[in-house]
């Protein structure tokens, strides 16, 4: 079984690396392998496609997600893992950290990553959701092997099993991997129904996820051994689960604080009223400052988010911001408040005229 390396590996950038550090990498990577600049030489040219392959896929929004959450096998169909393209992607890899293994040789699986969404209030107080990730077990039918069922995979004859052939190349001499096994060290001649010869197939697993309380958008939590299988009996990648936190419609978190905005009434704050604040835990009054003015920062201690050590530990606070409704909206109030007082007062004004000129007649008349 070929696998490819790990895309991110191939280009030696982190699982979080922007769209722009990819494509420096790959720059770099281009410009270090180019054919055009290293002529006759297999193993730069190699390099330079699994490099471009890598960045096709880094930098492509949709087919990055694909890999992340489901490796290599995730991008089939899409143009790539084609076994011609696989067994060039490995061309080069005699120099790299792999030392020139065989390419028969085990092989870990990549690692995987799942986008796992909460609400302010989960990661605040913590969660345990179970979650479904696809994961390529070996194929029950032919034990991994590939071959069909009560037949065995032989000994590619060729290379002898080791998966790889020396080669010569002007001066030297190199190892790449055996054009007629594609770097397996084995021949199938009938291949295995159910796994079509991968020797693996893909399967949904349910996992439950243990999420702590204060966690934030970017925290992961890695389960060990649950990513890609790995090839020829090689260990599993490992599950990265990154917490994305979902926006609030009131909060704003920023590390163990809360910020939030009340928009008290004019009216109200004139009158030294209570207004509500809302917090993680329900709404709360609270009196309305003596010295109000729009704007001012509200402290509430201990409404924030309770933080694990790493994160400094403690209890975060909740900073109100309050808000007194808008200028122009309470102008409009205040000049209608303004006018009916108005009129009132002419109307009672007048009333009192009549009356009192009704009284002196009444009186001269008297
Ligand atoms: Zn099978
Ligand atoms: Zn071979």
């Amino acid at each position: 079984m070929v696998t490819k390396r790990d895309y991110y590996e191939v280009l030696g950038v982190a699982w979080d690396a922007s769209e722009q550090e990819v494509k420096r990498a790959y720059r770099r990577m281009a410009m270090k392998h180019h054919p055009d600049r290293n002529p006759d030489d297999a193993t730069s040219e190699e390099k330079f496609k699994e490099a471009r392959e890598a960045a096709e896929v880094l930098m492509d929004s949709h087919k990055r997600g694909a890999y992340d959450q489901f490796g290599h096998a995730g991008l089939e169909g899409q143009g790539f893992g084609g076994f011609g393209s696989i067994v060039k992607a490995f061309f080069g890899d005699i120099f790299s950290g792999g030392g020139g293994r065989g390419r028969s040789q085990v092989q870990r699986g990549s690692d995987l990553k799942y986008i796992l969404d909460l609400d302010l209030e989960e990661a605040v107080r913590g969660t345990n959701p179970k979650i479904k990730t696809p994961t390529q077990v070996e194929c029950h039918e032919c034990r991994g092997s590939g071959a069909k069922k009560g037949t065995a995979p032989t000994v590619c004859v060729q290379c002898v099993g080791m998966g790889q052939v020396n080669a010569r190349l002007g001066f030297f001499s190199i190892q790449q991997a055996c054009p007629r096994c594609r770097g397996a060290g084995k021949m199938i001649a009938e291949p295995c129904r159910k796994c079509r010869g991968h020797g693996r197939v893909e399967q949904q697993k349910t996992l439950s996820v243990e999420v702590p309380p204060g966690v934030d958008t970017g925290d992961r939590i890695r389960f060990s051994g649950e990513g890609e299988a790995g090839a020829n009996g090689g260990p599993a990648g490992d599950l990265y689960v990154q917490v994305n936190v979902r926006a609030h419609a009131i909060f704003t978190r920023k590390g163990k604080n809360l910020y939030c905005e009340v928009p008290v009434n004019l009216v109200d704050a004139v009158l030294g009223g209570e207004f509500q604040v809302p917090t993680l835990d329900g709404l709360i009054n609270l009196k309305i400052p003596e010295e109000f003015r729009s704007g001012k920062l509200l402290r509430l201690r201990g409404k924030g988010v309770n933080v694990t050590q790493d994160r400094g530990g403690g209890i975060g606070d909740l900073y109100c911001r309050v808000v007194m409704e808008p200028p122009v909206k309470a102008g409009l109030v205040m000049s209608a408040l303004a006018m009916t007082a108005l009129v009132i007062s002419a109307l009672v004004i007048t009333a009192l005229i009549i009356t009192g000129l009704v009284i002196t007649v009444l009186s001269i008349i008297a």
